[in-house]
């Protein structure tokens, strides 16, 4: 059976699976996606404890599926440094990062363009450049209010399939299949950091919402940079 874009109700899976069922679910989407689009099917690392679980589940499934992290000039060292050690490790993992010149403190007075030139682009480029038909991402819908309506199959880029494998995993799950299977984690954490980003839009809050501590103060507090939102594909119009 193809995969194909789901409208399922998220919410009841959320709260109807235990841990073991998610896990066993996780797989069984990328399993699928992988039989379905092989090579073409890659896992979009963002260094965070979500990626993580994800990248791990995906080489639970095969080895040879592919990776890629989006980097930015603003991140935090700890993240630089993490980043480092499993590119010297997985010779495969590919780095995209737009160091095209930006006007001083973007990430203030307009973040949805600095997130724009800094994320986005370099993940077009990513998908563009690595042949990607199916990306897989460590989206999570009760990670805040901006993630509650997306789907595990999605087709938002006509082309592009998006899968969200861990789309109905809580917090807590993740940290309980990271310590099971001892993943490494971004330091950051250690500090009390529930949500990664870059170090001048990123805050430890103590909000329930998991996702408040990005772009504090901001229009686009606890929002999203763009990769989940805005169009991926080549023919793009901005
Ligand atoms: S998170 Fe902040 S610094 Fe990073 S790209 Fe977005 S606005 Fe710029």
């Amino acid at each position: 059976m193809p995969l194909t874009a789901t409208r399922e109700d998220v919410r009841s899976l959320v709260d109807g699976l235990n841990f073991a069922e998610k896990v066993e679910r996780s797989l069984g989407l990328i399993q699928q996606a992988y039989s379905e689009f092989g090579d073409g099917l890659v896992v979009a690392n963002s260094l965070g404890k979500d990626s993580m679980a994800v990248w791990h589940l995906a080489k639970r499934v095969s080895p040879h599926i592919r990776n890629f992290i989006v980097t930015t000039r603003f991140k935090p060292r700890e993240t630089v440094s993490f980043m480092n050690e499993l590119v010297a490790q997985y010779a495969g993992l590919k780095v995209f990062k737009n160091d095209q010149p930006i006007s001083d403190r973007l990430y203030a007075t307009d973040p949805d363009k600095c997130c724009d030139i800094l994320k986005v682009q370099p993940t077009r480029r990513a998908i563009e450049e690595m042949n990607v038909t199916c990306w897989v991402t460590g989206l999570r819908s009760t990670e805040g209010r901006t993630r509650t309506d997306f789907q595990e199959v999605e087709e938002r880029d006509k082309g592009l399939i998006k899968l969200n494998p861990i789309l109905i995993w809580h917090e807590r799950e993740i940290w309980q299949y990271l310590a099971l299977n001892r993943v490494p984690v971004n330091p950051l954490y250690a500090k009390g950091y529930r949500s990664l980003g870059c170090a001048p839009c990123t805050r430890i809050t103590s909000d329930p919402d998991e996702r408040s501590g990005r772009w504090v103060g901001t229009s686009k507090c606890g929002g999203e940079c763009g990769i989940h939102t805005r169009p991926l594909k080549p023919d793009y119009q901005i």
